[in-house]
């Protein structure tokens, strides 16, 4: 893969400064050419570019910016360089547009019941999108793999009776008909960050895909990874944090990478959101990191609600009271409102 380099010279800078630089790029043994760019002095580097970081280029006092020219991952970077914010419209809710999204629900449809009297109350407090799993991606297979097909029929009548849009997750290509035939977005976890195969066939159609980062992975390869979607022709990515791994963690527990998510808003224009439930793995810690996702600008958060989070039968230790919940709804529309003023300043 080509990284085309431009290195924007500063026009005010001195021969000397200039000449500095020209000899450490020759010394590490890249081509280069003089050039000028709407009257900006520029170097064009033509050979050899990926000898140079554009970090230590903007170390030389010569140099105004170091632009690598190609991606890896051309097309999620593609609208970020012509400054357009891609927004995914999902039954009437633009998901990375001036309105926080919030998606939330239990980790996995249980019933029919538990999943219609969530539903209908986070109906009333204004959420957004509806989340639930019927095939979920669980470490120990003796763990609750959930309802599978029966599970997507509870989700498709409470979609219908509440109205509200659904995100369910999608483990197997296999499965794409019937998820396809509830889902309003596809969700990939984290565990599936890396399943090529899936990506591809969910590339191939046009509903959005909530793309998981998995544990492990640079921000560079979460990109690669939508890549695959993007490249079968669907635009509609949605880019979501769960935390990554750092020191041996401690019940599942992750960290919420918010260095990796301004990273990624910098670098793409495809909405990023954040689900601090699955970096938490533990309620308490749920409200801070969700504030302090909506702090940093995120399009908006996926959170684990559960009528009775006690008797859950996956992920209960970490879902929020109904009524917790509604308190850190309100709190985060608050940080949103302060945000986006601060940036009309
Ligand atoms: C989930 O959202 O319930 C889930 C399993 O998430 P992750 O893939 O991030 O572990
Ligand atoms: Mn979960």
């Amino acid at each position: 893969m080509l990284f085309e380099l431009i290195i924007i010279l500063r026009p005010e800078s001195k021969e000397a400064e200039r000449k500095e630089l020209k000899k450490f790029l020759e010394d590490t043994g890249i081509r280069y050419n003089e050039t000028d760019l709407n009257g900006l002095p520029v170097i064009h580097i033509i050979e050899n570019p990926h000898l140079l970081d554009s970090r230590i280029a903007e170390d030389f006092s010569a140099v105004n910016r170091a632009v690598r020219l190609s991606s890896p991952s051309p097309l999620a970077v593609q609208d970020k360089l012509r400054q357009k914010k891609k927004t995914i419209s999902v039954k009437g809710h633009v998901i990375g547009g001036s309105s926080l999204t919030v998606i939330a629900g239990p980790c996995s449809i249980e019933s029919y019941d538990q999943l219609r009297d969530i539903a209908f109350l986070l109906k009333r407090a204004g959420i957004n999108i509806l989340r639930a799993g019927a095939f979920k991606p669980r470490t120990s297979p003796y763990s609750f793999q959930g309802l599978g097909k029966t599970g997507l029929d509870d989700l498709k009548r409470v979609a219908n009776e509440t109205g509200m849009p659904v995100v369910t997750e999608i483990m197997d290509t296999r499965d794409l008909d019937i998820v396809s035939s509830v889902a309003d977005i596809f969700q990939v976890g984290m565990r599936n960050m890396r399943n090529y195969p899936l990506l591809k066939e969910l590339g191939k159609t046009t509903k959005p895909v909530l793309l998981k980062r998995a544990m492990d992975a640079p921000v560079e390869e979460w990109l690669l990874s939508a890549e695959y979607i993007l490249k079968e022709g669907n635009e509609n990515v949605i880019l979501c944090e769960r935390g990554v791994l750092n020191a041996p963690s401690c019940n599942g527990r992750t960290i919420m990478d918010l260095n990796g998510i301004l990273d990624v808003m910098e670098r793409s224009a495809l909405p990023v959101i954040v689900d601090p439930s699955h970096a938490a793995a533990e309620r308490s810690k749920v409200a801070p990191l969700a504030k302090a996702a909506v702090a940093a600008g995120t399009d908006g958060v996926m959170i684990e609600v559960h009528p009775n989070p006690h008797r859950a039968l996956s992920d209960g230790f970490q879902a929020l009271f109904p009524a917790q919940f509604e308190i850190l709804i309100a709190d985060l529309r608050k940080i949103r409102e302060l945000i986006q003023s601060q940036e009309k300043r």
